[in-house]
């Protein structure tokens, strides 16, 4: 880094106007990522947040960044729980904030925005013309579609029903490390086929290029109808759903699950009298009201032929709510048992190893002393999209190195459990934390290709630097 805050925050109060720079402690902290369980020093604080208001400002900011060799971390919203926008080298933290233009072009079936635009914002607004963003993301009040786009993730929606953002995204505009403004994609519904630059910046993290405007295709709102399914074990869960495809039922948008442990203190928490066991959300879909519901019986019968204790569609609003408060509260359990922050793993197992998977995961959120003694653990996850995901809350009685030590293990722990069951690392991406298991499973070829491709287009190692490298 060749200058210091004072002149950087004076060159950068030049480029996007004196309001848009922020040295403020708070703001620093907001912008530092503090989602991990332990508090943040100011090490862990960027020098300063901007937020510029276009391409042009981005491309100024970057560009002197570029020239000052000065670490720039790109934020949408920081909610990615790979830790992606704490910054690893201080510097610049970029937010996206107010990239937030937003315009719906129903005639060319796309819309069209910024970067900081959130996930929620654009469901709303394309609900509201009968279309559906096929991105649903459990954070979708805070994710900006830059983020989502960036990790490439789908959230919660079955991969095969629209895809990855990479298939649905028209075009983007990237500022690059060096500063210079590209477009790619086009207009048409058509994605290039061949060579299309999109795609190298779809899912790369933020560590090419800056992504300032995308572009989107959306698709008709389906009409949805859900079913609840109530069965022994999650392990039998895990069962039914690995048979499910091969027994071509209708395709459904999403599918659930929450574990016996999880599913009890949910019961708890509502004031329920659900079956005792582990419990499974469906979605299905349908052009009309009626042929989701039928669909959805389909769903209904086929898991009570699947072992449930109980199945049956959720026509009623109150039970409907209450069923996906179960699985909601997954998140707010930690908090509501005085714990402070929590971790989340996914494992994505191909679909034959689901109910093993299960069982393991289970057996280590329920017990396993050695490794994460005295975390709360308990197990929930996408299992439509074979995604299961543990979640370890921390107590706050201990101290910051043995929080650092236990997210290593955890971290350590699902590599080895991606490994076991070839699964694939999460939705939220992959760097830095699941950057040692991304070198274990494809090797340091590939390793080392992605790493070309960063040193092509970032000579300087600006753009989130240490997150290729797996810095914490
Ligand atoms: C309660 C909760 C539920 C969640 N549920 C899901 C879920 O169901 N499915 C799922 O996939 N994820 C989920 N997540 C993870 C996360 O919310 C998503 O991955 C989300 O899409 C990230 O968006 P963001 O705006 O917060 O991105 P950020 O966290 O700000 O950024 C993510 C990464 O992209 C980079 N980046 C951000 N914007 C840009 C840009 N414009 N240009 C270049 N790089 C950029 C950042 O540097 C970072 O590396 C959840 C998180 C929480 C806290």
């Amino acid at each position: 880094m060749n200058v210091g805050q004072e002149e950087m925050v004076r060159s950068l109060r030049e480029m996007v106007g004196e309001d848009y720079v922020n040295t403020d402690v708070f703001e620093r902290i907001n912008y530092a990522d503090t989602s991990l369980p332990y508090d943040v020093e100011e090490e862990d604080l960027p020098d300063v947040v901007v937020h510029p208001g276009n391409a042009h400002e981005v491309a100024e900011v970057v560009k002197y960044a570029n020239r000052e060799k000065i670490p720039v971390t790109t934020y949408g919203s920081g909610t990615s729980l790979i830790f992606g926008t704490k910054p690893k080298h201080r510097g610049i933290t970029l937010s996206t904030k107010r990239l937030n233009f937003f315009q719906i072009e129903e005639d060319f079936q796309w819309f069209e925005c910024g970067a900081g635009v959130t996930i929620a914002h654009i469901t709303g607004e394309l609900e509201k013309r009968g279309y559906c963003l096929p991105i649903n993301v459990g954070s979708r009040l805070q994710a900006t579609i830059g983020g989502a786009v960036s990790v490439n993730t789908c959230g919660h929606l079955m991969d095969y029903i629209y895809g990855k953002p990479v298939s649905n995204v028209l075009s983007v505009e990237i500022v690059l490390p060096t500063g210079e403004i590209i477009q790619t994609g086009s207009k048409s519904i058509r994605r290039a086929t061949g060579w299309d630059l999109m795609r190298l910046f779809v899912g790369a993290e933020g560590i090419l290029g800056v992504i300032t405007r995308i572009r989107m295709a959306f698709y008709p709102k389906p009409e949805t109808v859900d079913t609840v399914a109530f069965f022994k074990t999650a392990e039998e869960i895990g069962h039914a759903f690995a048979l499910m495809f091969k027994k071509k039922l209708p395709p459904i948008l999403d599918g659930e699950f929450v574990s016996e442990k999880c599913c009890k203190v949910g019961y708890e928490a509502y004031g329920l009298d659900f079956p005792e066991g582990a419990m499974a959300v469906t979605q299905s879909m349908g052009r009309t009201k009626e042929d989701a519901l039928n669909n959805a019986k389909q769903v209904a019968d086929f898991l009570r032929r699947a072992g449930a204790i109980e199945s049956f569609v959720l026509e009623d609003a109150k039970i409907r709510g209450q069923v996906w408060g179960v699985r909601e509260n997954a998140m707010r359990w930690g908090k509501e048992k005085g714990l402070k922050g929590y971790l989340a793993i996914e494992v994505n197992p191909p679909l034959p190893f689901l109910p093993r998977a299960i069982r393991e995961l289970n057996h280590i959120t329920e017990g396993r002393n050695d490794l994460i003694g005295g975390t709360e653990a308990y197990l929930y996850g996408h299992i439509g999209a074979s995604s299961l995901h543990c979640l370890f809350a921390f107590p706050y009685a201990w101290s910051r190195e043995k929080m650092k030590q236990v997210v290593r293990d955890i971290w350590n722990l699902e590599k080895d459990l991606n490994i076991k069951y070839d699964g694939v690392g999460g939705d939220w991406g992959q760097l830095p934390y699941r950057v040692p298991f991304y070198r274990e499973k494809y090797g340091e070829t590939s390793y080392g290709i992605i790493k070309k491709v960063k040193q092509l287009l970032d000579p300087n190692n600006i753009l989130n630097r240490g997150n290729l490298e797996g810095e914490e």
